[in-house]
Protein backbone atom coordinates (compact mmCIF):
# COMPACT_ATOMS: atom_id res chain seq x y z
CA UNK A 1 0.00 0.00 0.00
CA UNK A 2 3.04 1.87 -0.07
CA UNK A 3 5.17 3.73 -2.69
CA UNK A 4 8.37 2.84 -3.44
CA UNK A 5 10.85 4.33 -5.63
CA UNK A 6 14.30 4.29 -6.96
CA UNK A 7 16.67 5.54 -9.45
CA UNK A 8 20.19 5.10 -10.75
CA UNK A 9 21.78 7.09 -13.69
CA UNK A 10 22.54 10.55 -15.37
CA UNK A 11 19.46 11.83 -14.01
CA UNK A 12 19.59 13.38 -10.51
CA UNK A 13 18.83 10.70 -8.68
CA UNK A 14 17.09 12.83 -6.12
CA UNK A 15 15.24 14.87 -7.97
CA UNK A 16 13.57 11.08 -9.93
CA UNK A 17 12.87 9.70 -6.69
CA UNK A 18 11.35 12.80 -5.14
CA UNK A 19 9.15 13.23 -7.90
CA UNK A 20 8.20 9.47 -8.07
CA UNK A 21 7.20 9.80 -4.62
CA UNK A 22 5.24 12.57 -4.93
CA UNK A 23 3.05 10.78 -8.00
CA UNK A 24 2.92 7.87 -5.66
CA UNK A 25 2.22 9.61 -2.59
CA UNK A 26 -1.95 8.69 -2.98
CA UNK A 27 -0.73 4.91 -2.20
CA UNK A 28 0.53 5.87 0.85
CA UNK A 29 1.32 9.18 3.05
CA UNK A 30 1.83 8.17 6.67
CA UNK A 31 5.49 9.19 6.58
CA UNK A 32 8.45 9.29 3.80
CA UNK A 33 11.89 8.48 3.38
CA UNK A 34 15.12 8.64 1.36
CA UNK A 35 18.59 6.77 0.82
CA UNK A 36 21.00 8.32 -1.39
CA UNK A 37 24.65 8.27 -2.94
CA UNK A 38 27.02 11.25 -2.97
CA UNK A 39 30.40 10.58 -3.85
CA UNK A 40 29.73 7.01 -2.98
CA UNK A 41 28.47 7.46 0.56
CA UNK A 42 25.57 6.67 1.02
CA UNK A 43 22.64 9.43 3.32
CA UNK A 44 19.42 8.89 4.59
CA UNK A 45 16.46 11.07 5.34
CA UNK A 46 13.33 10.52 7.08
CA UNK A 47 9.90 12.03 8.54
CA UNK A 48 6.88 11.59 9.27
CA UNK A 49 3.84 13.15 7.17
CA UNK A 50 4.48 14.04 3.68
CA UNK A 51 6.87 14.42 0.98
CA UNK A 52 7.08 17.83 1.40
CA UNK A 53 8.22 17.24 4.94
CA UNK A 54 10.90 15.11 4.08
CA UNK A 55 12.01 17.84 1.28
CA UNK A 56 12.46 19.89 3.78
CA UNK A 57 15.31 17.87 5.30
CA UNK A 58 17.48 16.51 2.87
CA UNK A 59 20.84 18.49 2.77
CA UNK A 60 22.02 17.75 -0.91
CA UNK A 61 21.47 18.76 -4.18
CA UNK A 62 22.22 15.70 -6.13
CA UNK A 63 23.02 11.86 -6.56
CA UNK A 64 23.46 9.72 -9.04
CA UNK A 65 21.52 6.95 -7.13
CA UNK A 66 18.55 6.78 -4.58
CA UNK A 67 15.92 4.75 -3.34
CA UNK A 68 12.89 5.86 -1.69
CA UNK A 69 9.28 5.04 -0.04
CA UNK A 70 5.99 6.75 1.22
CA UNK A 71 4.67 4.45 4.17
CA UNK A 72 1.25 3.03 4.78
CA UNK A 73 1.99 1.55 8.15
CA UNK A 74 1.03 -1.62 9.02
CA UNK A 75 3.43 -3.09 11.77
CA UNK A 76 4.60 -0.29 14.26
CA UNK A 77 3.26 3.48 14.75
CA UNK A 78 3.44 6.44 12.47
CA UNK A 79 6.71 8.07 13.52
CA UNK A 80 9.88 8.58 12.21
CA UNK A 81 12.04 5.68 13.52
CA UNK A 82 9.67 3.20 12.20
CA UNK A 83 9.55 5.32 8.36
CA UNK A 84 11.84 3.70 5.55
CA UNK A 85 14.60 3.54 4.74
CA UNK A 86 15.82 0.79 7.75
CA UNK A 87 19.48 0.29 7.78
CA UNK A 88 20.97 -3.65 9.12
CA UNK A 89 22.71 -3.09 12.72
CA UNK A 90 26.20 -2.70 10.93
CA UNK A 91 25.12 -0.08 9.14
CA UNK A 92 26.31 -1.98 5.44
CA UNK A 93 22.96 -2.13 4.38
CA UNK A 94 20.01 0.19 3.41
CA UNK A 95 16.49 -1.03 2.66
CA UNK A 96 12.92 0.50 1.33
CA UNK A 97 10.04 -2.06 1.61
CA UNK A 98 6.42 -2.38 0.13
CA UNK A 99 4.34 -5.43 2.15
CA UNK A 100 4.35 -7.31 5.25
CA UNK A 101 6.76 -10.21 6.52
CA UNK A 102 4.07 -12.68 8.45
CA UNK A 103 7.24 -14.98 10.09
CA UNK A 104 8.95 -12.09 10.82
CA UNK A 105 8.97 -12.53 14.82
CA UNK A 106 10.23 -15.91 13.84
CA UNK A 107 12.74 -15.14 11.67
CA UNK A 108 13.75 -13.12 14.58
CA UNK A 109 14.16 -15.69 17.03
CA UNK A 110 15.73 -18.23 14.83
CA UNK A 111 18.78 -15.76 13.14
CA UNK A 112 18.10 -12.35 14.43
CA UNK A 113 18.46 -12.80 18.90
CA UNK A 114 21.97 -10.80 19.02
CA UNK A 115 20.50 -8.09 17.10
CA UNK A 116 19.56 -4.76 18.65
CA UNK A 117 16.54 -3.63 16.34
CA UNK A 118 15.64 0.35 16.21
CA UNK A 119 12.09 0.30 15.21
CA UNK A 120 9.11 -1.84 15.91
CA UNK A 121 8.25 -2.87 11.95
CA UNK A 122 8.69 -5.82 10.18
CA UNK A 123 11.09 -4.40 7.06
CA UNK A 124 14.10 -3.97 9.51
CA UNK A 125 14.13 -7.70 9.75
CA UNK A 126 14.85 -8.35 6.16
CA UNK A 127 17.63 -6.14 6.03
CA UNK A 128 19.36 -7.71 9.26
CA UNK A 129 18.82 -11.08 7.88
CA UNK A 130 20.88 -9.83 4.71
CA UNK A 131 23.57 -8.64 7.35
CA UNK A 132 23.55 -11.43 9.05
CA UNK A 133 24.08 -14.01 6.06
CA UNK A 134 26.32 -11.83 4.22
CA UNK A 135 29.10 -13.23 6.59
CA UNK A 136 29.06 -15.95 5.59
CA UNK A 137 27.46 -15.50 1.37
CA UNK A 138 28.28 -13.16 -0.91
CA UNK A 139 25.92 -10.20 -1.06
CA UNK A 140 23.66 -11.91 -4.02
CA UNK A 141 23.65 -15.19 -2.25
CA UNK A 142 22.63 -13.45 1.29
CA UNK A 143 19.59 -11.88 -0.25
CA UNK A 144 18.63 -14.97 -2.21
CA UNK A 145 19.03 -16.81 0.81
CA UNK A 146 16.35 -14.31 3.31
CA UNK A 147 13.96 -13.85 0.32
CA UNK A 148 13.88 -18.06 0.52
CA UNK A 149 13.03 -17.58 4.21
CA UNK A 150 10.53 -14.40 4.31
CA UNK A 151 6.83 -15.49 4.26
CA UNK A 152 4.29 -12.45 2.69
CA UNK A 153 4.39 -9.72 0.37
CA UNK A 154 7.40 -7.40 -0.34
CA UNK A 155 8.96 -5.16 -3.12
CA UNK A 156 11.90 -4.00 -1.50
CA UNK A 157 15.01 -2.26 -2.86
CA UNK A 158 18.42 -2.66 -1.36
CA UNK A 159 21.14 -0.71 -0.99
CA UNK A 160 24.96 -2.10 0.00
CA UNK A 161 27.23 0.53 0.77
CA UNK A 162 30.02 -0.96 0.25
CA UNK A 163 29.42 -0.93 -3.26
CA UNK A 164 27.21 2.39 -3.32
CA UNK A 165 26.80 1.67 -6.98
CA UNK A 166 24.34 -0.31 -7.25
CA UNK A 167 20.62 -1.03 -6.31
CA UNK A 168 19.51 -4.83 -5.02
CA UNK A 169 15.63 -5.77 -5.96
CA UNK A 170 13.19 -8.38 -4.80
CA UNK A 171 10.17 -9.00 -5.05
CA UNK A 172 7.04 -11.12 -4.39
CA UNK A 173 3.07 -10.25 -4.51
CA UNK A 174 3.89 -6.32 -4.13
CA UNK A 175 3.65 -4.47 -7.03
CA UNK A 176 7.37 -3.49 -8.48
CA UNK A 177 8.01 -1.86 -12.30
CA UNK A 178 11.30 -1.32 -13.65
CA UNK A 179 11.72 1.35 -16.36
CA UNK A 180 14.48 2.54 -18.55
CA UNK A 181 15.37 5.37 -20.55
CA UNK A 182 18.73 6.05 -22.06
CA UNK A 183 19.62 8.00 -18.99
CA UNK A 184 19.06 5.31 -16.67
CA UNK A 185 17.21 2.60 -14.63
CA UNK A 186 14.05 3.40 -12.31
CA UNK A 187 12.15 1.12 -10.01
CA UNK A 188 8.51 2.30 -8.88
CA UNK A 189 5.34 0.52 -7.27
CA UNK A 190 3.24 1.66 -10.20
CA UNK A 191 3.93 3.68 -13.49
CA UNK A 192 2.62 6.82 -12.24
CA UNK A 193 6.52 6.78 -10.24
CA UNK A 194 8.31 7.12 -13.59
CA UNK A 195 6.42 9.34 -15.45
CA UNK A 196 9.46 11.42 -16.96
CA UNK A 197 12.23 9.36 -15.93
CA UNK A 198 11.67 6.07 -17.68
CA UNK A 199 10.67 5.89 -21.07
CA UNK A 200 9.69 2.05 -21.06
CA UNK A 201 8.47 -0.35 -18.09
CA UNK A 202 8.42 -4.05 -17.04
CA UNK A 203 6.32 -5.39 -14.48
CA UNK A 204 8.64 -7.94 -12.39
CA UNK A 205 7.38 -11.22 -11.60
CA UNK A 206 6.71 -12.48 -8.53
CA UNK A 207 10.02 -14.13 -6.68
CA UNK A 208 12.33 -11.93 -8.84
CA UNK A 209 15.74 -10.93 -7.92
CA UNK A 210 17.61 -8.62 -9.65
CA UNK A 211 21.18 -6.00 -9.68
CA UNK A 212 21.07 -2.82 -11.39
CA UNK A 213 24.02 -0.48 -12.29
CA UNK A 214 24.31 2.24 -14.32
CA UNK A 215 25.47 0.18 -17.08
CA UNK A 216 24.10 -3.41 -16.30
CA UNK A 217 20.48 -4.97 -15.19
CA UNK A 218 20.30 -8.77 -13.81
CA UNK A 219 17.18 -10.46 -13.31
CA UNK A 220 16.57 -13.69 -11.69
CA UNK A 221 14.15 -16.00 -10.74
CA UNK A 222 13.68 -17.56 -7.74
CA UNK A 223 16.46 -20.49 -8.75
CA UNK A 224 18.93 -18.09 -10.03
CA UNK A 225 18.14 -18.60 -13.90
CA UNK A 226 18.35 -15.08 -15.87
CA UNK A 227 15.55 -13.81 -17.07
CA UNK A 228 14.87 -11.79 -20.50
CA UNK A 229 14.00 -8.60 -20.24
CA UNK A 230 11.14 -7.08 -21.98
CA UNK A 231 9.90 -3.57 -21.98
CA UNK A 232 6.46 -2.10 -22.95
CA UNK A 233 6.54 2.03 -24.06
CA UNK A 234 4.87 4.33 -21.18
CA UNK A 235 1.76 5.74 -22.62
CA UNK A 236 0.54 7.32 -19.25
CA UNK A 237 1.81 11.14 -19.68
CA UNK A 238 2.76 13.79 -17.27
CA UNK A 239 -0.82 15.87 -18.02
CA UNK A 240 -3.00 12.50 -17.28
CA UNK A 241 -1.41 12.51 -13.62
CA UNK A 242 -1.94 16.33 -13.00
CA UNK A 243 -4.74 18.19 -10.81
CA UNK A 244 -5.33 20.94 -13.63
CA UNK A 245 -7.67 23.95 -12.22
CA UNK A 246 -9.11 21.76 -10.06
CA UNK A 247 -8.75 21.79 -6.39
CA UNK A 248 -8.40 18.35 -5.51
CA UNK A 249 -8.06 14.99 -7.99
CA UNK A 250 -11.62 13.77 -6.41
CA UNK A 251 -13.14 16.59 -8.10
CA UNK A 252 -11.24 16.81 -10.93
CA UNK A 253 -12.25 12.60 -11.31
CA UNK A 254 -15.39 13.31 -10.61
CA UNK A 255 -16.21 15.85 -13.77
CA UNK A 256 -14.27 13.38 -15.92
CA UNK A 257 -17.11 11.01 -15.94
CA UNK A 258 -19.16 12.45 -18.99
CA UNK A 259 -16.11 12.16 -20.87
CA UNK A 260 -15.11 8.69 -19.50
CA UNK A 261 -18.38 7.35 -20.58
CA UNK A 262 -18.27 8.30 -23.82
CA UNK A 263 -14.57 6.80 -24.42
CA UNK A 264 -15.25 3.30 -22.89
CA UNK A 265 -17.86 3.42 -25.32
CA UNK A 266 -15.87 4.54 -28.01
CA UNK A 267 -13.46 1.62 -27.10
CA UNK A 268 -15.95 -1.26 -26.61
CA UNK A 269 -18.55 -0.37 -29.24
CA UNK A 270 -18.04 -0.34 -32.99
CA UNK A 271 -21.67 0.92 -34.58
CA UNK A 272 -23.92 -1.23 -32.79
CA UNK A 273 -21.32 -4.44 -32.25
CA UNK A 274 -19.63 -5.08 -29.17
CA UNK A 275 -15.94 -5.67 -29.23
CA UNK A 276 -15.42 -8.05 -26.59
CA UNK A 277 -13.36 -11.39 -27.85
CA UNK A 278 -15.80 -14.23 -28.61
CA UNK A 279 -13.65 -16.60 -26.56
CA UNK A 280 -14.60 -15.08 -23.26
CA UNK A 281 -17.90 -14.45 -24.46
CA UNK A 282 -18.56 -18.06 -25.25
CA UNK A 283 -16.46 -19.25 -21.73
CA UNK A 284 -19.19 -16.79 -19.83
CA UNK A 285 -22.23 -17.99 -21.65
CA UNK A 286 -20.84 -21.81 -20.93
CA UNK A 287 -20.88 -21.26 -17.15
CA UNK A 288 -23.71 -22.03 -14.48
CA UNK A 289 -22.98 -19.17 -12.30
CA UNK A 290 -21.25 -15.92 -12.18
CA UNK A 291 -19.33 -14.76 -8.93
CA UNK A 292 -18.04 -11.59 -8.64
CA UNK A 293 -15.18 -10.95 -6.46
CA UNK A 294 -14.71 -7.24 -5.68
CA UNK A 295 -13.97 -5.01 -2.20
CA UNK A 296 -15.09 -1.39 -1.13
CA UNK A 297 -16.61 0.59 -4.02
CA UNK A 298 -15.65 -2.27 -6.63
CA UNK A 299 -17.78 -4.65 -4.32
CA UNK A 300 -20.42 -2.24 -4.31
CA UNK A 301 -20.46 -2.11 -8.84
CA UNK A 302 -20.64 -5.75 -8.50
CA UNK A 303 -24.09 -5.38 -7.11
CA UNK A 304 -24.54 -3.75 -10.51
CA UNK A 305 -22.84 -6.21 -12.72
CA UNK A 306 -24.75 -9.24 -10.68
CA UNK A 307 -27.95 -7.43 -11.71
CA UNK A 308 -27.47 -7.17 -15.36
CA UNK A 309 -26.34 -10.72 -15.51
CA UNK A 310 -29.60 -12.17 -13.97
CA UNK A 311 -31.73 -9.89 -15.66
CA UNK A 312 -30.36 -10.15 -19.30
CA UNK A 313 -28.10 -13.03 -19.26
CA UNK A 314 -30.33 -15.46 -17.08
CA UNK A 315 -27.13 -16.14 -15.42
CA UNK A 316 -27.52 -16.85 -11.69
CA UNK A 317 -24.54 -14.67 -10.06
CA UNK A 318 -23.62 -14.21 -6.58
CA UNK A 319 -21.24 -11.01 -4.76
CA UNK A 320 -18.17 -12.33 -3.00
CA UNK A 321 -16.20 -9.71 -0.76
CA UNK A 322 -12.97 -10.46 -1.30
CA UNK A 323 -11.65 -10.68 2.34
CA UNK A 324 -14.53 -13.14 3.19
CA UNK A 325 -14.10 -15.30 0.23
CA UNK A 326 -10.24 -16.25 1.24
CA UNK A 327 -11.03 -17.71 4.43
CA UNK A 328 -14.72 -19.32 3.42
CA UNK A 329 -15.70 -22.40 1.23
CA UNK A 330 -18.56 -21.69 -0.24
CA UNK A 331 -20.67 -23.84 -2.88
CA UNK A 332 -19.33 -23.58 -6.24
CA UNK A 333 -21.21 -24.90 -8.92
CA UNK A 334 -20.72 -27.13 -11.74
CA UNK A 335 -19.19 -24.45 -14.00
CA UNK A 336 -18.03 -21.29 -12.68
CA UNK A 337 -17.25 -18.11 -13.89
CA UNK A 338 -15.28 -15.73 -11.89
CA UNK A 339 -15.04 -11.86 -12.24
CA UNK A 340 -12.99 -9.73 -10.23
CA UNK A 341 -13.20 -5.94 -10.17
CA UNK A 342 -10.66 -4.00 -8.86
CA UNK A 343 -9.13 -0.02 -10.28
CA UNK A 344 -5.67 -1.08 -9.23
CA UNK A 345 -5.35 -4.83 -10.02
CA UNK A 346 -3.15 -5.02 -7.25
CA UNK A 347 -6.12 -5.84 -4.30
CA UNK A 348 -4.15 -8.25 -1.82
CA UNK A 349 -6.89 -9.85 -1.00
CA UNK A 350 -8.57 -10.35 -4.81
CA UNK A 351 -5.00 -11.62 -5.57
CA UNK A 352 -5.66 -14.43 -2.14
CA UNK A 353 -8.78 -15.50 -3.57
CA UNK A 354 -7.44 -15.80 -7.39
CA UNK A 355 -4.87 -17.80 -6.35
CA UNK A 356 -7.02 -20.36 -4.50
CA UNK A 357 -9.78 -20.50 -7.77
CA UNK A 358 -7.37 -20.81 -10.26
CA UNK A 359 -5.74 -23.44 -8.89
CA UNK A 360 -8.95 -25.03 -9.21
CA UNK A 361 -8.62 -24.18 -12.96
CA UNK A 362 -11.67 -21.95 -12.81
CA UNK A 363 -11.80 -19.33 -15.26
CA UNK A 364 -11.40 -16.01 -14.42
CA UNK A 365 -12.04 -12.59 -15.70
CA UNK A 366 -10.51 -9.22 -14.01
CA UNK A 367 -11.97 -5.88 -15.15
CA UNK A 368 -9.64 -3.19 -13.77
CA UNK A 369 -8.29 -0.16 -14.44
CA UNK A 370 -4.66 -1.14 -14.79
CA UNK A 371 -4.27 -3.59 -17.34
CA UNK A 372 -0.23 -4.09 -16.35
CA UNK A 373 -1.60 -5.35 -13.47
CA UNK A 374 -0.59 -8.85 -11.06
CA UNK A 375 -4.58 -9.53 -11.24
CA UNK A 376 -4.19 -9.46 -15.14
CA UNK A 377 -1.30 -11.52 -15.09
CA UNK A 378 -3.00 -14.12 -13.20
CA UNK A 379 -6.17 -14.07 -15.05
CA UNK A 380 -7.41 -15.74 -18.23
CA UNK A 381 -9.13 -12.83 -19.40
CA UNK A 382 -9.03 -8.95 -18.81
CA UNK A 383 -11.31 -6.08 -19.39
CA UNK A 384 -9.65 -2.47 -19.23
CA UNK A 385 -12.12 0.29 -17.32
CA UNK A 386 -10.31 2.75 -19.91
CA UNK A 387 -11.84 5.41 -16.97
CA UNK A 388 -7.69 6.97 -17.06
CA UNK A 389 -5.25 7.37 -13.95
CA UNK A 390 -7.73 7.85 -10.94
CA UNK A 391 -5.30 9.11 -8.27
CA UNK A 392 -7.75 10.37 -5.40
CA UNK A 393 -7.88 7.94 -2.78
CA UNK A 394 -12.05 7.52 -3.04
CA UNK A 395 -12.86 5.85 -5.74
CA UNK A 396 -15.01 7.79 -7.99
CA UNK A 397 -14.67 7.57 -11.83
CA UNK A 398 -13.66 3.75 -11.61
CA UNK A 399 -16.44 3.00 -9.88
CA UNK A 400 -18.76 4.29 -12.22
CA UNK A 401 -16.85 2.53 -15.16
CA UNK A 402 -17.30 -0.67 -13.85
CA UNK A 403 -20.89 -0.60 -13.85
CA UNK A 404 -20.85 0.27 -17.54
CA UNK A 405 -18.45 -1.93 -18.43
CA UNK A 406 -19.67 -4.65 -16.88
CA UNK A 407 -23.37 -3.39 -18.58
CA UNK A 408 -21.54 -3.89 -21.69
CA UNK A 409 -20.53 -6.99 -20.83
CA UNK A 410 -23.93 -8.53 -20.34
CA UNK A 411 -25.31 -7.12 -23.63
CA UNK A 412 -22.68 -8.59 -25.49
CA UNK A 413 -22.88 -11.92 -23.63
CA UNK A 414 -26.66 -12.15 -24.52
CA UNK A 415 -26.53 -11.28 -28.09
CA UNK A 416 -29.22 -8.74 -28.01
CA UNK A 417 -29.47 -5.76 -29.67
CA UNK A 418 -30.28 -3.29 -26.86
CA UNK A 419 -30.51 0.14 -26.80
CA UNK A 420 -27.22 0.02 -24.31
CA UNK A 421 -25.08 2.62 -26.59
CA UNK A 422 -27.85 5.50 -26.94
CA UNK A 423 -28.35 4.76 -22.84
CA UNK A 424 -24.84 5.28 -22.06
CA UNK A 425 -24.76 8.86 -24.04
CA UNK A 426 -27.61 9.53 -22.24
CA UNK A 427 -25.87 9.16 -19.00
CA UNK A 428 -23.20 10.82 -20.14
CA UNK A 429 -25.32 14.48 -20.79
CA UNK A 430 -27.27 13.37 -17.64
CA UNK A 431 -24.15 13.57 -15.48
CA UNK A 432 -23.11 16.77 -16.79
CA UNK A 433 -26.51 17.79 -16.04
CA UNK A 434 -25.97 17.21 -12.76
CA UNK A 435 -22.57 18.91 -12.98
CA UNK A 436 -24.00 22.17 -13.82
CA UNK A 437 -26.19 21.91 -10.68
CA UNK A 438 -23.61 20.57 -8.24
CA UNK A 439 -24.72 23.88 -6.26
CA UNK A 440 -28.09 21.68 -4.58
CA UNK A 441 -25.52 19.21 -3.39
CA UNK A 442 -23.04 21.96 -2.44
CA UNK A 443 -26.15 23.26 0.15
CA UNK A 444 -27.02 19.64 1.65
CA UNK A 445 -23.19 19.05 2.54
CA UNK A 446 -22.97 22.45 3.77
CA UNK A 447 -25.97 21.10 6.45
CA UNK A 448 -24.31 18.01 7.69
CA UNK A 449 -21.00 19.50 8.26
CA UNK A 450 -22.02 19.42 11.92
CA UNK A 451 -23.37 15.97 12.14
CA UNK A 452 -21.82 12.84 13.49
CA UNK A 453 -23.99 10.28 11.99
CA UNK A 454 -26.04 9.57 8.55
CA UNK A 455 -28.48 7.71 7.25
CA UNK A 456 -28.71 6.61 3.19
CA UNK A 457 -31.38 4.76 2.67
CA UNK A 458 -32.87 2.78 -0.84
CA UNK A 459 -34.45 -0.40 -2.30
CA UNK A 460 -32.56 -2.72 -5.25
CA UNK A 461 -30.64 -0.70 -7.20
CA UNK A 462 -31.03 2.64 -5.03
CA UNK A 463 -29.85 0.38 -1.93
CA UNK A 464 -26.68 -0.63 -3.86
CA UNK A 465 -25.87 2.97 -4.41
CA UNK A 466 -26.59 4.18 -0.45
CA UNK A 467 -24.07 1.55 -0.17
CA UNK A 468 -21.63 3.40 -1.83
CA UNK A 469 -22.83 6.87 -0.98
CA UNK A 470 -22.18 6.08 3.02
CA UNK A 471 -18.65 4.74 2.01
CA UNK A 472 -17.67 7.94 0.45
CA UNK A 473 -19.20 9.85 3.04
CA UNK A 474 -17.39 7.65 5.54
CA UNK A 475 -13.90 7.46 4.03
CA UNK A 476 -13.66 11.32 3.17
CA UNK A 477 -15.29 13.30 5.62
CA UNK A 478 -15.32 10.94 8.20
CA UNK A 479 -19.26 11.56 8.88
CA UNK A 480 -20.17 8.13 10.53
CA UNK A 481 -23.04 6.84 8.10
CA UNK A 482 -24.96 3.55 7.42
CA UNK A 483 -26.57 2.12 4.17
CA UNK A 484 -29.89 0.68 4.37
CA UNK A 485 -32.31 -0.62 2.42
CA UNK A 486 -35.05 1.35 3.70
CA UNK A 487 -37.68 -1.72 4.52
CA UNK A 488 -34.83 -3.02 6.80
CA UNK A 489 -35.27 0.45 9.08
CA UNK A 490 -38.22 -0.80 11.08
CA UNK A 491 -36.19 -3.96 12.19
CA UNK A 492 -34.03 -1.96 14.43
CA UNK A 493 -31.84 1.07 13.13
CA UNK A 494 -35.05 2.90 13.02
CA UNK A 495 -33.91 3.39 17.24
CA UNK A 496 -31.19 5.49 16.04
CA UNK A 497 -33.33 8.21 14.56
CA UNK A 498 -33.28 10.96 17.14
CA UNK A 499 -33.96 14.49 16.02
CA UNK A 500 -32.27 16.08 13.90
CA UNK A 501 -30.08 12.43 12.31
CA UNK A 502 -29.89 13.35 8.14
CA UNK A 503 -31.27 10.15 6.43
CA UNK A 504 -30.77 10.56 2.13
CA UNK A 505 -33.21 8.55 0.51
CA UNK A 506 -32.69 7.83 -3.12
CA UNK A 507 -35.18 7.14 -5.44
CA UNK A 508 -34.88 6.40 -8.98
CA UNK A 509 -37.10 3.22 -9.07
CA UNK A 510 -40.21 3.59 -9.99
CA UNK A 511 -41.57 -0.09 -8.06
CA UNK A 512 -40.22 1.24 -4.57
CA UNK A 513 -40.81 4.66 -4.65
CA UNK A 514 -43.89 4.37 -2.96
CA UNK A 515 -42.76 2.56 -0.11
CA UNK A 516 -39.28 4.38 0.43
CA UNK A 517 -40.88 7.47 0.61
CA UNK A 518 -43.42 5.90 3.22
CA UNK A 519 -40.06 4.55 4.82
CA UNK A 520 -38.58 8.21 5.44
CA UNK A 521 -41.60 9.62 6.29
CA UNK A 522 -41.49 6.84 9.50
CA UNK A 523 -37.73 8.26 10.17
CA UNK A 524 -39.37 12.39 9.60
CA UNK A 525 -41.89 11.42 12.21
CA UNK A 526 -39.27 10.40 14.72
CA UNK A 527 -37.44 13.79 14.39
CA UNK A 528 -35.49 12.94 11.37
CA UNK A 529 -33.84 16.09 9.06
CA UNK A 530 -34.61 13.92 5.49
CA UNK A 531 -33.50 14.41 2.28
CA UNK A 532 -34.42 12.72 -1.51
CA UNK A 533 -32.43 12.43 -4.46
CA UNK A 534 -35.26 11.34 -6.91
CA UNK A 535 -35.37 10.86 -10.48
CA UNK A 536 -37.56 13.40 -12.57
CA UNK A 537 -40.21 11.29 -13.34
CA UNK A 538 -41.01 10.38 -9.64
CA UNK A 539 -39.81 13.21 -8.13
CA UNK A 540 -42.41 15.99 -6.01
CA UNK A 541 -41.51 19.42 -6.06
CA UNK A 542 -40.20 19.37 -2.20
CA UNK A 543 -37.36 16.74 -3.82
CA UNK A 544 -33.76 18.31 -2.85
CA UNK A 545 -32.17 16.56 -5.74
CA UNK A 546 -33.78 16.63 -9.15
CA UNK A 547 -31.78 14.34 -11.44
CA UNK A 548 -32.37 13.73 -15.16
CA UNK A 549 -34.13 10.56 -16.61
CA UNK A 550 -31.77 7.47 -17.55
CA UNK A 551 -32.94 3.71 -18.90
CA UNK A 552 -33.60 3.05 -15.23
CA UNK A 553 -31.06 0.26 -14.63
CA UNK A 554 -28.27 3.08 -15.04
CA UNK A 555 -29.81 5.28 -13.06
CA UNK A 556 -27.71 4.59 -10.37
CA UNK A 557 -24.71 6.05 -11.76
CA UNK A 558 -26.53 9.72 -11.99
CA UNK A 559 -27.58 9.23 -7.81
CA UNK A 560 -23.94 7.87 -7.08
CA UNK A 561 -22.71 10.55 -8.56
CA UNK A 562 -24.38 13.17 -7.05
CA UNK A 563 -23.66 11.35 -3.28
CA UNK A 564 -20.17 11.69 -4.77
CA UNK A 565 -20.70 15.59 -4.92
CA UNK A 566 -22.37 15.57 -1.59
CA UNK A 567 -19.16 13.54 0.14
CA UNK A 568 -16.55 15.67 -1.76
CA UNK A 569 -18.05 19.31 -0.17
CA UNK A 570 -19.11 18.02 3.08
CA UNK A 571 -15.18 16.42 3.41
CA UNK A 572 -13.88 20.12 1.81
CA UNK A 573 -16.26 21.74 4.69
CA UNK A 574 -14.62 20.24 7.55
CA UNK A 575 -11.11 20.38 6.43
CA UNK A 576 -10.04 17.31 5.54
CA UNK A 577 -7.73 16.16 3.38
CA UNK A 578 -10.45 14.94 0.72
CA UNK A 579 -7.70 13.07 -2.04
CA UNK A 580 -5.44 11.53 0.89
CA UNK A 581 -7.50 10.83 4.20
CA UNK A 582 -6.83 9.31 6.87
CA UNK A 583 -5.70 5.75 7.97
CA UNK A 584 -6.41 5.12 4.00
CA UNK A 585 -4.08 4.08 1.09
CA UNK A 586 -5.11 4.05 -2.58
CA UNK A 587 -3.69 0.37 -3.48
CA UNK A 588 -5.16 -1.81 -1.11
CA UNK A 589 -1.54 -4.38 -1.39
CA UNK A 590 -1.85 -5.98 1.84
CA UNK A 591 -4.67 -8.32 3.06
N1 LIG B 1 5.26 -3.42 6.76
C1 LIG B 1 6.07 -2.26 6.55
C2 LIG B 1 5.87 -1.22 7.63
O1 LIG B 1 4.92 -1.25 8.38
C3 LIG B 1 5.86 -1.66 5.17
C4 LIG B 1 4.52 -1.01 5.03
C5 LIG B 1 4.32 -0.39 3.68
O2 LIG B 1 4.10 -1.14 2.72
O3 LIG B 1 4.31 0.85 3.62
O4 LIG B 1 6.68 -0.34 7.75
Amino acid sequence: MCGIVGHLGKFNALDAVLNGLEHLEYRGYDSAGIAYAVENQIFISKEKGRVSELKKIIKASSSTLAIGHTRWATHGEVNRVNAHPHSSQCERFVLVHNGIIENYQRLKQIYLENYIFKSQTDTEVIVNLIAFFSQDLSVEEAIRKTMSLLEGSYACLILDTQQADKIFFIKDKSPLLLGISSLGVSFASDITGLIGFAEEFMPLEDKTFGIATTDSLEIYDIIGLKKETKFKKISVKMEDIDKRAYDHFMLKEIHEQPMMIRKIIDHYFTKEEVRIPERLLHTIRQSDKINFVACGSSMYASYFAKYFFEKLCSIPSEVFCASELVYSTPFITKRPFFIFFSQSGETADCIAVMKKFKKQGYPILTITNTIESSMVRLSDYALELCAGKEIAVASTKAYTAMIVVSAILARAVHHAKTNLKNNLKAVSLAMERVLENKEVCMRIAKELVLDRDAFFIGRGIDYWTALEASLKLKEIAYIHTEAYSSGELKHGPIALITKGTPVIAIITQEGTNRVTRSNLTETASRGARTYVIASKSLAIPEDDVIIPNVAHYLSGIISAMVCQLIAYYAAVYRGNDVDKPKNLAKSVTVE
